[in-house]
C-alpha cells in the first residue's frame, strides 16, 4: 500500500483524527493554511474527483456533510469556511487519493491563488 492517506486511514500512519465513520474519517492537516485545516477521506481509495462514477453519489454528498458537521463543532460554522477538492497539477494536488479540505478561522482570499 503506497498511498498516504490509505495508510492514514489504516492507522499504520498517526494523524490527529476529528471525525470517523463508516465511509470516511477526518483529520487535522499537517500543514494546516488557516486556524482549522482539516482533510476528509474517504476509506476507500479513490485517487482524483475525475474517478468518482454515479456509484459514488452516497460517498461524495456524505464527505460534504462530515465536513459541514465539523465545522460546526470546530466553532467556526456561522463564520464561515472553505471546502475544496483540489484535482490534478493545475490545482496543486499532491496526494492522489481524493480529500476535501475544510479551511477556516480566518477571512480567506477569492479569487484562490
Ligand atoms: P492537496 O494539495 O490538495 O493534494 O492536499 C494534500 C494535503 O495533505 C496538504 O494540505 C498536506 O499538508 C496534507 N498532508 C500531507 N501529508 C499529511 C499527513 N501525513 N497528515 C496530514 N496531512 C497531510
Ligand atoms: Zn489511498
Amino acid at each position: 500500500m503506497d498511498c498516504l492517506f490509505c495508510r492514514i486511514v489504516a492507522g499504520q500512519i498517526p494523524a490527529k483524527k476529528i471525525h470517523e465513520d463508516e465511509l470516511c474519517i477526518g483529520f487535522f492537516d499537517i500543514n494546516p493554511q488557516a486556524p482549522t485545516h482539516a482533510l476528509f477521506v474517504p476509506k476507500r481509495h479513490i485517487a482524483t474527483v475525475n474517478d468518482l462514477t454515479t456509484e459514488d453519489r452516497e460517498l461524495a454528498g456524505h464527505l460534504l456533510i462530515a465536513a459541514a458537521k465539523v465545522a460546526r463543532t470546530q466553532g467556526i460554522a456561522d463564520a464561515g469556511y472553505r471546502l475544496v477538492m483540489n484535482c490534478n497539477a493545475d490545482a496543486g494536488q499532491t496526494v492522489f487519493h481524493l480529500h476535501l479540505h475544510l479551511v477556516g478561522g480566518r477571512k480567506l482570499g477569492w479569487p484562490p491563488g
